[in-house]
């Protein structure tokens, strides 16, 4: 095996990395040894008093402000095996998830020891988004493991996300294996869903939000809204779960009518609704509607700490506004996807609101992404979704 390079980090760093945080950052690097970007390194620190201490190993970009992403204490240079291990680890922690659905995410980046890299399975198609530099330099190999696993009738590549220009990646997607020209049909929490891998949005649908969409029927009557719908994945649950009026409203028609082809694929009625959120909720108060259940899910509106002050106001303001049009008794599905708008944050938002409105609110379910993204702990970075149940006197 060729020696690695070796890259040294600050004290400050070093300890951050001994508490298990994932991360090293531009200012925390003394010397690159030579890297180059996607390598694979050994991380040191010098100590003042002398000597060198070993870190473990990392993802290296110096095009990042994220420089070294560590893979783990050990000190083997890793191989075929090596990377083998950390899929075949992040694949039998799914199986043992369980659940009868077939699609979930199959692999989550620094929480299954694989920095950048993200696998989504939708039926018998792979889904893969490499948004590290060294994920993307172990892309083949990662095809190649994964096909040899589990046998898929093509992996896609959706390397759209701006993630990648963070690392200097090029934007790209496409298919890295087998064929696909449409979109595939899963099963959700007993609905048949279509999603688009190569053209929807994210990888083709919001697997973080899997389980809360199931579990939103459990709240279903009367009349429902789906506002920031997409595809309706919640908005269809309510409606099987037994609600009298379902109205999905998002600004895309493009979602909306894959939503409408969902509702029928399962001989379930949906009403649709083309429209700002903001707008649509601020007239529907104004005309004196009522509805049972509103669910918000709207996209991060705080994607930098700058523009968490407007964020929140947003955030407050949908949140508001939904509780005004819920019925005596009736439930807010709320969340937010924004890692900026800490759960903490998100609480007092919410409190907030609910004081302006004047009704003592109840909170039923504190929730956070399906179990197949898994946090790690000791980085908050990788804990972003939200997902509130409240209930409205
Ligand atoms: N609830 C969905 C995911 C929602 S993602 C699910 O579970 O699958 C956020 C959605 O908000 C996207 O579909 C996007 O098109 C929509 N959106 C973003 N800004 C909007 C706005 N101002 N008004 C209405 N829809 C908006």
């Amino acid at each position: 095996m060729p020696e690695l390079p070796r890259v040294e980090v600050n004290e400050r760093a070093a300890r951050r990395l001994r508490d298990g945080h994932p991360w090293a950052f531009r200012s925390d690097l003394r010397q690159d040894g030579g890297a180059q970007p996607g390598e694979v390194v050994r991380v040191v620190v010098r100590h003042r008093a002398g000597g060198r201490n070993g870190l473990g190993l990392a993802f290296f970009n110096p095009r990042s402000q994220i420089v070294l992403r560590m893979l783990g204490r050990e000190e083997t240079p890793p191989g075929r095996d090596f990377w083998a291990a950390r899929l075949e680890a992040a694949l039998e922690l799914r199986q043992r998830l369980g659940g009868g659905d077939s699609a979930g995410r199959l692999v989550f980046s620094e929480a299954d020891g694989l920095p950048g890299l993200i696998v989504d399975r939708y039926a018998d198609v792979l889904v893969l988004q490499t948004l590290s530099a060294g994920a993307e330099r172990l892309k083949g190999l990662f095809v190649e493991l994964l096909s040899a696993r589990l046998a898929p009738r093509a992996v896609v590549e959706r390397n759209d996300s701006t993630a990648r220009r963070l690392e200097g990646l090029p934007e790209q997607t496409g298919l890295l294996a087998g064929a696909l020209s449409g979109p595939v049909e899963i099963l959700e929490g007993g609905l048949r869903v279509e999603v688009d891998p190569l053209a929807g949005q994210k990888t083709g649908h919001y697997l973080d939000q899997r389980e809360n969409r199931v579990r939103a029927a459990a709240y279903a009557r009367g009349r429902c809204l789906d506002v920031f719908s997409y595809q309706g994945g919640f908005g269809l649950q309510l409606k099987r779960g037994g609600a009298a009026e379902v109205t999905l409203v998002d600004q895309s028609e493009r979602a909306l009518q894959a939503g409408l082809a969902d509702a029928r694929r399962n001989g379930l009625e949906v009403l649709t609704r083309a429209a700002n959120a903001f707008d649509f909720l601020r007239d529907a108060h104004a005309a004196g509607e009522r509805y049972e259940v509103v669910v918000l899910d709207p996209p991060a509106f705080a994607r930098n700490r700058q523009s968490l002050e407007g964020a929140a106001r947003g955030y407050k303001e949908i949140n508001l506004r939904a509780m005004k049009l819920l019925a005596p008794g009736g439930v807010l599905i709320t969340s937010s996807c924004s890692y900026h708008m800490l759960e903490d944050r998100f609480e007092a938002m919410l409190t907030e609101a609910a004081r302006d409105v004047g009704r003592g609110v109840q909170l039923l379910e504190r929730r956070g992404p399906a179990r197949d993204h898994p946090e790690r702990l000791g980085f908050p970075e990788g804990r972003y979704l939200k997902c509130f149940v409240l209930r409205l006197p």
